[in-house]
């Protein structure tokens, strides 16, 4: 009874927060009792309450002690069996970016990114309640301020969880990486997340095939990733600041920003070519110039040298390909440029500071 009884509050929780089409509920209740391996649906009337669920938190753990209670799954993997039947209840990736599209056009770009935001969340994706329990302040030094945040919503491994990865054999790996595009959908294994419930939307920069996804761990509002459909290392060249400008004209609700291409920068993956943004005005964002630039083929822009913690160089102006090629032309000349007096060196031996170019 207990497990009939889940099946339909997961149905009810899917028709209202996840778009589960009335059409698809008989077929989703069979696959349902499939997987909780019951023989026939609940037949009484249905006395649930499912207004006011800002997060699916609730039903994942009625679902979790089922699972374990009947033997569906044990400790590793009762995580992984939510995951699945959550992923089960979201519209698959082909409906999410055709409606995506069709928000955007009828009602704007935000109205797009709530929708499958909302969806991210409703599905247990982004583990909102998790996140909220992260630590936030401001530093405030001088004119500028930091916004420091301590992430303490992404789980930490045990000593024992990595004794047991250490006793797995490592073959070839799939998906290559969590940033891969064969990661939507994907099951999860003791070593890598489980990612039934992962939606993107496509997105074209500079030519090339992306897709933008929301960060599962946020550091701050609808944090997403951006990222190349190929497992290729993460590369800043003339060519980034077109595919960069590509992603503000087709979100401009969102800010974006670029990893260096280097192979290691704190605990960043960047052997997987991707960009980070979001709905937020970052602390640098309000930084004042503080020395000004001219150059004669410029003269359209507003260019200087800003106050802030390490060197930044912003670039103003109303022509994006002026100011593409501006920043086309500042990344080939940093590549370049040393100075042994202030210890910026470009090069050690014959291996640039940059990751080797790959095209
Ligand atoms: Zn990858």
């Amino acid at each position: 009874m207990e497990g009939k009884l889940l099946i339909e509050k997961l149905l009810k929780y899917a028709k209202s927060y996840l778009h589960l089409n009335e059409y698809d509920e008989v077929y989703v209740r069979n696959i349902l009792l499939s997987i909780l391996k019951i023989p026939c649906p609940y037949e009484q009337d249905l006395d649930f309450n499912i207004q006011s669920m800002d997060v699916p938190d609730k039903l994942w753990q009625e679902l979790i002690r089922y699972a374990l209670d009947n033997g569906l799954a044990d400790k590793d993997s009762a995580e992984r069996f939510c995951t699945d039947i959550f992923g089960l209840l979201t519209p698959k990736p082909s409906e999410i970016n055709k409606e995506f599209l069709l928000i955007r056009q009828q009602n704007g770009i935000q109205a797009a990114c709530d929708y499958l935001y909302d969806i991210c969340v409703k599905n247990g994706y982004i583990q909102k309640t998790a996140i909220a329990k992260n630590l936030k302040w401001e530093a405030k030094e001088g004119d500028n301020k930091l916004e420091i945040t301590i992430n303490l919503s992404k789980p930490e491994k045990s000593n024992k969880d990595v004794a047991k990865l250490l006793t797995i054999p490592q073959g070839k790996k799939y998906p290559d990486c969590v940033l891969c595009k064969e990661n939507e959908g994907f099951e999860g294994t003791l070593t890598h997340p489980a990612r039934r419930n992962l939606r993107t939307v496509k997105v074209n920069l500079g030519g090339e095939k992306w897709f933008m996804q929301y960060s599962p761990y946020a550091y701050y509002d609808e944090h997403c990733i951006v990222i190349n459909e190929e497992h290729v290392p993460m590369y800043v060249d003339q060519k980034t600041p077109d595919k960069l400008l590509d992603f503000v004209d087709a979100f401009p609700n969102y800010f974006i920003g670029s990893n260096a291409s280097l192979p290691i920068v704190g605990g960043s993956i960047l052997n997987h070519e991707h960009y980070q943004g979001g709905r937020h005005i970052m602390p640098m964002h309000y930084a004042k110039i503080k020395k000004q630039y001219t150059k004669p083929e410029f003269s359209d822009l507003n260019v200087g040298i800003l106050d802030w913690f390490n060197s930044v160089i912003q670039i103003e102006g109303k022509d994006r390909q002026s100011v593409a090629a501006f920043g086309a032309e500042v990344i080939t000349k940093w590549k370049e440029f040393s100075c042994p007096e202030c210890e910026i060196i470009n090069m050690t031996d014959k291996t640039p500071h940059l990751q080797k170019g790959r095209r």
